[in-house]
């Protein structure tokens, strides 16, 4: 990999480093999971995706000694005052279990009218060129639905079964992986900071 600047990514999801070297290659970068570094999950103890994705990224850029990302993630229902928010991943307890998360929510709007079910999906970037970076780069995007009354298609993980985008007419699990990519709240703050990474190194 020589002559390519690696950067860290504060997970260890194959999926995620796959997706983010596709694009963060374009600029000379190489993503290599925290893991190969010595470094493991913290604690997320902050009250926002914000804190969550600085605090990873500042651990993996802390263990590793190289510039570190981290994504932070999660899904804000209206009618639940933003809950399950940044404790997406584990809404019903632990272990943490997609299905029932995804019960959980079916519960908690049982009875609410369509027309009160808007969500969105959130994801935030954080990336350091290293632990003590003063000014991190950070990119936030977010991806507009309604949660369904009854879960639809089985790709994608998580909420996207109850996650439905009325301009498609499909619910999340219903689209293709390279679909997903291009629309989705993760795969656009992705786009958006190899944007601002390729202003930064042209400035
Ligand atoms: P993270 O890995 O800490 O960012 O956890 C994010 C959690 O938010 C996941 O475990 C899911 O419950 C939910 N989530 C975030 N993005 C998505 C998505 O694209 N589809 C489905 N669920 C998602």
């Amino acid at each position: 990999m020589s002559g390519q600047a690696i950067v860290v990514l504060a997970s260890g999801n194959a999926g995620k480093i796959k997706e983010f070297n596709q694009l963060l290659g374009e600029l000379g970068m190489h993503v290599r999971p925290q893991a190969d570094f010595g470094a493991i999950d913290v604690e997320e103890t902050g009250l926002t995706f914000v804190e969550n994705a600085l605090l990873k990224a500042r651990e993996a850029s802390r263990v590793s000694g190289l510039p570190a990302l981290a994504d932070d993630s999660g899904l804000e229902v209206d009618h639940l005052q933003g809950r399950p928010g940044i404790y997406s991943a584990r809404y019903a307890g632990e272990p943490k279990s997609d299905a029932r998360n995804n019960d959980k929510l079916l519960a908690a709007l049982a009875g609410i009218p369509a027309a009160r079910r808007t969500a969105r999906y959130w994801c935030v970037l954080a990336y350091l060129r290293h632990a003590e970076d003063p000014v991190p780069l950070i990119v936030q995007r977010s991806w507009e639905g309604e949660i369904l009354t009854a879960p639809r298609g089985d790709a994608g993980f998580g909420y996207d079964p109850l996650f439905w985008l009325p301009s498609l007419g499909r619910s999340v699990a219903e689209l293709s992986a390279e679909e997903k990519n291009r629309l989705s709240h993760r795969g656009r703050a992705l786009q958006a900071l190899v944007a601002a990474l390729d202003e930064t190194a042209a400035s």
